[in-house]
């Protein structure tokens, strides 16, 4: 395609920092729209860009290792791009536009993009059994936990959030014992209506998982090759091996001490819808921002694969200049003890929810939906084992509702004509 941007050849090139989802995506983008200009990515990983998702799924629980790369390694020669992997970016400077890599190397930018992703948050408490103590960010990490469980029995997983809970389903799939502590009195109290929470907790349960909920972690310590934790209660759990599973620290060194505006709340870096951040000609995406929400404009931290995708598509454009259409509806999915779970919008405390189906109780299949509604309008749908008829609601989220929200548990009418239903569409 000839390059709409008259200075590609003679600018001084797009420096990605952070060779994952969003990194690659970016670059990936760039091309795509056209821009023929030299592209940068760096990464301290020795991998090619690779999906996260499948860490803690198909990784962990087969015997072969699938493809987990975002594109294959001949992509980048082909388009150009020039990847630096295993090499660390240490010192951004906005102003001089340049970034300062590990081995002394400056490269100096026209925009960079900041897709740094973020770290495993680590429990201090459990440096004294670190041999044992796993945490799952990487595919270095899902690779040497697979190899950990391969010779254990028990697992002892800390965090039930959904991660945890992926972890002990394929712990379970495994046939390892499960134990999984978790402080809050459910599970995903945040992100799930307390109804869904309750019905994770009996589904980890009846797939063989022990749920420690409303318990505190007061130690942890080795144990013959394994772990011995003591709960705030008293009581005392040994596992082989424990996974640290407390959630993600976003990666924002590089722009915190580079003077870029970060979220006191939730960390991340600030941008705007365009991914701009507060200094010029510096671009952040994925799990190491903090983005307006499309309906309130109030900010917030999005740790998904869906989010890392379109945040890079954004920011490709924004770096040329061009215009593109804006975030779709947040959307996120799990897989865990049999069941797919897709969500769009976001959760909040003050919705009401409405039911469309059963949920599946026990070790049961079977398929339901879940509409979270405020004052009329449709702010969050969940679906278990029915992603194809979430879909259909993907423009009636953060819409004025144009029924009721019971005549949306109608469970003889398509998913597709119920939609329609909401958006005031629906066919006479
Ligand atoms: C195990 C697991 C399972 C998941 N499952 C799901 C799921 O089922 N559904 C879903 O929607 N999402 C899931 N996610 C989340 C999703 O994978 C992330 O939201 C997505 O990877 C974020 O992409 P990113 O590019 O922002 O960050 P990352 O993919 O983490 O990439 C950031 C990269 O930047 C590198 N980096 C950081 N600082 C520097 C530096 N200074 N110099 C060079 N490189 C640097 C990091 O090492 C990393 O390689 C999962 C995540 C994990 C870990």
């Amino acid at each position: 395609m000839a390059s709409t941007f008259p200075s590609d050849d003679h600018a001084a090139p797009i420096v990605i920092v952070g060779a994952g989802q969003a990194g690659g995506m970016a670059a990936r983008c760039l091309r795509e729209v056209g821009y023929r200009g030299a592209v940068i990515i760096v990464g301290d990983e020795a991998h090619l860009p690779y999906e996260r998702p499948p860490l803690s799924k198909a990784v962990l629980a087969d015997e072969q290792v699938p493809d987990v790369s975002l594109m294959p390694a001949s992509f980048y020669a082909e388009h150009g791009i020039d990847l630096k992997t295993g090499t660390r970016a240490i010192r951004l400077d906005a102003d001089r536009r340049q970034v300062e890599l590990e081995d002394g190397a400056i490269l100096s930018f026209s925009s960079c993009l900041l897709a740094t992703g973020g770290r495993a948050r680590q429990l201090p408490l459990c440096a004294g059994a670190a041999a044992a103590v796993h945490t799952l960010r990487t595919l270095d990490d899902a690779l040497r936990l697979r190899e950990a469980m391969r010779t254990a029995n028990s697992v002892l997983i800390i965090g039930g959030g959904f991660l945890g809970l992926e972890i002990a389903s394929t712990a379970r799939m495994r046939g390892l014992e499960a134990m999984l502590v978790e402080q809050a009195p459910q599970l995903l109290e945040r992100a799930l209506p307390p109804l869904l929470s309750r019905w994770l907790g009996e589904r980890a349960a009846a797939h063989g998982v022990q749920l420690h909920l409303n318990a505190s972690l007061a130690s942890l310590s080795e144990d013959a090759g394994g772990v011995r934790a003591v709960l705030g209660d008293g009581a005392t759990l040994r596992a082989d091996l424990a996974v640290v599973a407390v959630g993600l620290a976003p990666e924002v060194t590089l722009a915190r001490e580079a003077g870029l505006r970060i979220d006191a709340h939730n960390g991340g870096i600030v941008v705007d819808a365009h991914c701009r951040t507060s200094a010029a000609s510096v671009f952040a995406a994925g799990d190491c921002t903090s983005r307006p929400h499309a309906a309130t404009g109030a900010l917030v931290r999005l740790e998904s694969w869906q989010n890392a995708n379109e945040q890079a598509r954004i920011a490709a454009a924004a770096m040329l200049g061009i215009d593109t259409a804006p975030a779709a509806t947040p959307w996120f999915w799990t897989d865990q003890f049999g069941c797919n779970v897709q969500m769009l919008g976001h959760r909040d405390p003050a919705l009401d929810y409405y039911v469309r189906g059963t949920l599946p109780s026990g070790c049961e299949s079977g398929k339901a939906l879940l509409f979270g509604v405020r004052e009329g309008r449709l702010e969050h749908v969940v679906a278990i084992n029915a992603g194809g008829d979430l879909r259909a609601f993907r423009d009636a989220v953060d819409q004025p509702l144009a029924c009721a929200p019971q005549a949306l548990c109608d469970p003889d009418a398509p998913a597709k004509q119920l939609a329609r239903l909401a958006l005031g569409r629906a066919r006479t």
